[in-house]
């Protein structure tokens, strides 16, 4: 039996939190493979080490004084280190990273230090081994992971001992390090999981699992008991925020058990997630989770007699993959199609985006809305449950909440709504208390 535990930065961010690690850790000798973020915030003013790295960065780039905020960092891992009397040797380390700095180190390098730092400390503190994530957590030139090579080493390099890894960073083929995108500890841990054939992955972070909707919407949100991986990824996808939403893919590649956890309430259960559950008895709650998101556009495309003719999709979908425009949703009518994208990221392209479906589709409008928030009503039981549509209509009409756009998925796992930005919050708490309350 093995368990591969991650935590996340406000679980790293103190002395007292590495405490309560340390009891985690010790309480199951099965729990032997530790990934590690970089110190978080420890209130909710604070830095994240993460951050002011990469403001390090910057500084280094302009050519001004980085002292005080390269300052700040060693001080908080000086600090930890002082507090649980560890002896680890931090003045080289730190030492060596300057004279890289001054030299000129890159950006992705720089900023990878924090979870460094932080499993130096941690291995020593837990008396474990501590396997650096460049001997194992290797890309391909193209920045995707070669999970062969990744894996092989990782099991080879553990053999039957304990050990701490640093996550968000690995080793590109030329040898320099590459980071995974803004909190990747979270992949880290999922391919370490699954590298190790793992039997549980335990992702601990601040809050007692996946909360069915933000708390900062809604006051007090329930806690998700089990999920799907399905599930998951189309919460994260739609928005919710406690995972990196690549996370599930490694560990339901091999079908590895996901357990949510909090750091400052470890008798809680959090939430499972698995590929399925045995559920025979009739839920009384059939809505996982409900998520969202701010700040789309929806490119809508009218042209008569479009509907049954053949290619025009792929005709829109090409071009906005010409423009690197990355599509979210389809809602089709009759005659009418809709793409809902980022406006963040279709921005840029507007232009361009608009002149090239005028020439590929020669539509007879192209209309484009934008601030559109699309939220999501996840639930594995509300397949073949007839009303639930009918309940979002109700809640939302009652409440006069106009909605925009309304698609649900072929599998029935999930139900978007979008909404004007504006509705966007009263969205999710009619929403919540018309499913989970
Ligand atoms: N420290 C990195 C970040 O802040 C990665 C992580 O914590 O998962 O994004």
């Amino acid at each position: 039996m093995l368990k591969v535990l991650k935590f996340g930065g406000t679980s790293m961010a103190d002395a007292t939190q590495y405490r309560k690690i340390r009891d985690i850790v010790r309480s199951d000798p099965t729990r032997r493979v530790v990934v590690v973020s970089a110190a978080g915030k420890r209130t909710s003013e604070d830095n994240k080490i993460t951050d002011l790295l990469y403001l390090c960065h910057a500084h280094l780039q302009y050519g001004v004084s980085v002292d005080s905020i390269f300052d700040m960092v060693k001080d908080r891992y000086f600090e930890i280190r002082a507090e649980l009397g560890l002896k680890t040797d931090l003045e080289s380390e730190f030492a060596a990273l300057r004279k890289k700095m001054d030299k000129g180190i890159s950006r992705e390098e720089l900023v990878s230090r924090g979870e460094y730092f932080s499993a130096l400390l941690m291995a020593d503190y837990l008396g474990f081994e501590f396997i650096d994530a460049s001997r194992w957590l290797f890309f391909h030139y193209d920045g995707t992971i070669d999970q062969e090579r990744s894996y092989a080493a990782l099991r080879q390099q553990l053999g039957q001992k304990c050990a701490v890894v640093p996550g968000f960073y690995g080793l590109m083929p030329d040898g320099k390090i590459r980071t995974l995108t803004r909190g990747g500890s979270d992949i880290t841990g999922a391919l370490a999981a699954a590298a190790l054939d793992a039997d549980v992955y335990e992702n601990w972070t601040d809050v007692s699992g996946i909360l069915m909707a933000d708390p900062r919407i809604v006051e007090n949100p329930r806690a998700i008991e089990r999920a799907t991986y399905s599930e998951l990824r189309q919460l994260s996808y739609s928005g919710a925020q406690v995972l990196h939403e690549m996370t599930v893919f490694p560990v339901r590649e091999k079908n590895i058990p996901l357990n949510i956890r909090n750091t400052n309430e470890p008798d809680h259960p959090g939430t499972m997630v698995c590929e399925e559950f045995r559920e025979s008895r009739e839920p009384h709650r059939f809505v996982t989770g409900i998520a969202g998101k701010k700040d789309y556009s929806i490119v809508t495309i009218s042209k008569k007699g479009m509907a049954g003719a053949v290619g025009t999709l792929r005709a829109m979908v090409e071009v906005f993959e010409k423009n690197t425009v990355p599509i979210c949703y389809t809602p089709t009518g009759i005659d009418v199609i809709s793409m809902v994208v980022p406006t963040e990221k279709l921005a840029p392209h507007q232009y361009s985006v608009t002149e090239d479906l005028r020439k590929a589709i020669h539509p007879d409008s192209i209309k484009i809305v934008e601030g559109i928030s699309i939220i999501a009503v996840v639930g594995r039981k509300m397949a073949y449950r007839a009303g639930t549509s009918g309940k979002i209509f109700a809640a939302l009409g009652e409440k006069g909440i106009n909605i925009r756009m309304i698609s649900q998925g072929p599998d029935e796992l999930n139900i978007l709504v979008g909404v004007d930005n504006k509705d966007y919050a009263d969205t999710v708490r009619v929403l919540y208390n018309a499913f989970v309350k």
